[in-house]
């Protein structure tokens, strides 16, 4: 099938910051990607009836999905898995080496496919998982990079390796420049200090897109929205991020696309 970059675009389905018409929030994270050979389902949050009761109201059918990316072992990521297997399994799900064989085996159970991978892995055109990566008490987690022919976007679950340490990865596994940041990037217990540097090597690298959710912290959102202005984008669930139109934007001072 052809793709078509600018169709490329991730919805955000659980946060901690619920959206409008009655879209819940509960503490955890997942988002939709479509627009690639693959729709993907990236994280699940914490429950499914949150995930599929904002599933229903945001119009996603399980049905069209054919991927699920577990990004680490934390419940409020794979908390959703069960529920959402139950009602859809035709699925690949893709999930670390370290995971307890308990999650693995009970989405096998449940009828799906589950591949565990610690590498750099291929999920189909512009979809590449960045293998697994050490975080604080050795939590090891997955980033899944969208990538275009000249820049790639990074989504995130807690970023618990470091939201810089992932960008790095992903500019080696992509080769590319990384020009967005969507997901929680776990700077909530980071001090004024160290967020404000956080933010400005993010600019350094020119990263020009940011998306902080779930656990990045208020404080944390507080300082992208100062130091990107337009170029940050205010997450909750039912946010919808162009990725493509983003990563074919050239600069971060124009306008964001519609
Ligand atoms: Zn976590
Ligand atoms: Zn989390």
């Amino acid at each position: 099938m052809d793709v078509h970059l600018e169709d490329l675009i991730v919805t955000v389905i659980y946060d901690n910051r619920g959206g409008a018409e009655g879209l819940g929030p509960a503490w955890g994270f997942a988002c939709l990607v479509e627009g690639l050979e693959k729709t993907i389902l990236f994280d699940t949050g914490g429950d499914s009836p949150t995930l599929l009761g904002n599933m229903a109201k945001l119009g996603v059918e399980p049905q069209d999905i054919d991927v699920v990316v577990l990004s680490h072992a934390h419940h409020d990521h794979t908390g959703g898995l069960a529920g959402f297997l139950d009602v859809h399994n035709d699925v690949t799900v893709y999930l670390l080496e370290s995971f307890p064989n308990d999650i693995g085996s009970d989405a096998r159970n449940r009828g799906a496919e589950v591949i565990k991978v610690s590498q750099p892995t291929e999920l189909c055109g512009g979809a590449t998982l960045t293998g697994a990566m050490v975080g604080r008490a050795g939590i090891q987690e997955q980033s899944l990079l969208l990538s275009t022919d000249s820049s790639a976007a990074v989504v995130t679950g807690c970023a618990h390796p470091g939201i810089l340490s992932i960008v790095e990865r992903a500019k080696e596994v992509t080769g590319r420049e990384v020009r967005v940041i969507i997901g929680g990037f776990h700077l909530f217990r980071d001090s004024d200090a160290s967020i404000r540097g956080t933010v400005s090597r993010l600019q350094e690298l020119e990263v020009r897109w940011v998306v902080p959710c779930h656990c990045s912290g208020d404080l944390a959102i507080q300082r992208f929205a100062d130091a990107y202005d337009h170029a940050f984008l205010r997450c909750s669930v039912g946010a919808v991020i162009p990725v493509g139109e983003l990563l074919c934007t050239e600069h971060g001072d124009e306008q964001p696309p519609d």
